[in-house]
């Protein structure tokens, strides 16, 4: 039986990772035990919505039934250590570095709105894409992520940031690219949709890709009203290709020829997020050309002022021309709002956090 993060043999003497389990497998696994539908059903508030992970610590569980689960299961989330936490000033924006069993770091994004709190979670350790201006490619790809990984992030912070309360959204923006471990990413988000763990609407979540054209179509096809956020950047390809080397496979205008099929089979709106680079992408004419592109499609786009990396010459460019930015979409009929800066004084944009605790790690 397939279980997700759990592919290695109970009977061979390891442990089942309980955290993320299918609700067939842990059915089989529990009842393997002895334990009963009550127990399974007890344990799953525990895991999801009580934020336990010991089971020595859920108290309506027998102890020996408690000894039995501990000499079984492991719990992800209490094996993962926190290895740096960042709050806002505002208190609005923390960000995770999560430490993994084998040593991984990855970083989890925690934002409060005021409809509620959102996360950004990574879908791979490291990334392979090598954007230009992403702090995430700089040390490659390391290797995907699991489904209980990801929704691990979740799961730490709703316990450290949230105080437990519901998580209303959910974003896989944080490092990797996510189409890129597709099966993962899927389990990932039924599991978050399932009225049991955290019961968060498919319209709730988002998945950013750079734009791998396969996996759009795929996605398209699962039958689950995500809403797609499509990294763009540029309008042309030979800037984009500057800037993301995955144009050279996927172009623009078939990455934007997907993302309108997208678009039309699920009844959803497609993000295009645009980092706005001072004088790189920010001119009036690459306005128009972008308008020209996205008019016809069911659209919005994200303006982002870039966030200066290490060992980049990037800038944000000024109030004024970002404005103007978004204006000339606007009066093409596209579109466009600039995002809210949140948590940029803890380095909220994807990568950084993680990059610099390789360097460090790296000194030692
Ligand atoms: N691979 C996916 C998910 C990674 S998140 C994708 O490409 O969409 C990518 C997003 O991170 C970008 O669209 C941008 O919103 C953000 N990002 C990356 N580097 C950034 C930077 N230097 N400044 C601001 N945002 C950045």
């Amino acid at each position: 039986m397939f279980c997700g993060a759990n592919d290695y043999n109970n009977d061979e003497g390891y442990k089942l990772e309980i955290f993320g389990m299918t609700e067939d497998c842990l059915r089989e696994a529990v009842s393997k035990l002895g334990l009963s539908a009550f127990r399974r059903r007890q344990i799953v508030r525990w895991l999801y919505k009580a934020d336990v992970w010991d089971f020595a610590a859920m108290t309506d569980i027998a102890a020996k039934d408690a000894a039995l689960l501990r000499e079984k299961f492991t719990v992800l989330p209490a094996r993962a250590n926190i290895l740096g936490r960042k709050l806002s000033k505002d208190g609005l924006a923390a960000k995770l570095l999560v430490g993994l069993p084998d040593g991984q770091a990855i970083e989890a994004v925690g934002l409060r709105h005021d409809y509620g709190y959102s996360v950004c979670v990574s879908s791979q350790a490291g990334c392979a894409m090598g954007c230009a201006f992403c702090a995430s490619a700089a040390h490659g790809l390391i290797r995907n992520l699991t489904a209980a990984e990801m929704l691990a992030q979740a799961a730490l912070l709703k316990k450290h940031f949230i105080g437990g309360a519901n998580i209303s959204n959910v974003v896989v923006m944080g490092s990797g690219e996510p189409l890129l471990n597709y099966e993962q990413l899927i389990m990932f988000l039924r599991l978050l949709h399932d009225p049991a763990v955290y019961n968060i609407g498919f319209r709730n979540m988002t998945v950013s890709t750079c734009g791998i054209i396969p996996g759009i179509n795929r996605l398209a096809a699962e039958k689950i009203p995500v809403t797609l956020a499509v990294s763009l950047h540029a309008p042309e390809d030979g800037l984009r290709g500057e800037l993301m080397p995955v144009n050279r496979k996927y172009k623009i205008a078939g990455v934007v020829e997907a993302a309108a099929r997208y678009a039309e089979i699920t009844g959803r709106r497609v993000t295009y997020e645009y980092l706005l680079i001072k004088d790189v992408n920010d001119g009036a004419r690459t306005a128009e050309k972008l308008a020209k592109l996205l008019q016809s499609t069911l659209c919005a786009v994200n303006i982002i002022p870039v966030n200066p990396i290490k060992g980049k010459s990037w800038q944000k460019p000024g109030k004024k021309r970002t404005e103007k930015f978004v204006a000339a979409l606007l009066a093409n009929g596209v579109t466009a709002t600039v995002r809210k800066e949140m948590g940029s004084d803890i380095q909220a944009a994807c990568g950084q956090l993680r990059a610099r605790y390789i360097s460090s790690q790296a000194r030692l």
